[in-house]
């Protein structure tokens, strides 16, 4: 279901607008490899007319699959507009577009959505990336083959002196 408002029905009475939206229509696009955009965004909003627009208030909320920046786990994170507000002029330069007494919230959503994504995603906000301590061992283990003698050596020369 698009998050489409049509003004005459607005005339009568406020329009709540519930359900989900594919992520493929809100058209969002993290420009980030650690985040991933899966499920649909879940929205619940009531729409108001105002004497010179519209008003549009209520809850977004959107799973992202994210990396954690640091130690490379993947996460879920939820992002979640519980208080979002919308002012639509539909009067003046600024005014929405109106095709055929509808307007689309979509283009307000992702703009607001977009601004809510973590910038640096962290699996936990005391993470503290991968452990070093690993690298240390390996390294103590190549070296230690070089110098080896076998016991069997000795006991081949002992062999001859008899
Ligand atoms: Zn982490």
């Amino acid at each position: 279901m698009p998050l489409v408002v049509n003004l005459r029905h607005l005339e009568a009475r406020n329009i709540r607008l519930e359900g989900k939206l594919p992520v493929r229509e809100l058209d969002i696009d993290p420009r980030d490899e650690v985040i991933q955009v899966g499920p649909p965004l879940e929205y619940d909003l009531e729409v108001q007319q105002l004497e010179d627009g519209l008003l549009a208030q209520g809850r977004l909320h959107l799973a992202l699959e994210c990396q954690c920046v640091r130690c490379l786990k993947p996460f879920q994170y939820r992002l979640e507009l519980t208080d979002w507000t919308c002012h639509l002029p539909l009067q003046g330069e600024d005014r929405v577009a109106v095709v055929n007494d509808c307007v689309d919230l979509t283009p307000y959503v992702r703009e607001d959505i977009l601004l809510e994504f973590p910038r640096h995603p962290l699996c936990n906000p005391e993470c503290r990336g991968l452990p070093k301590t690993s690298l240390g061992r390996v390294k103590n283990a190549s070296s230690a083959g070089k110098t080896e003698v076998g016991p069997s050596a000795w006991s081949e020369l002992n062999k001859l002196k008899l």
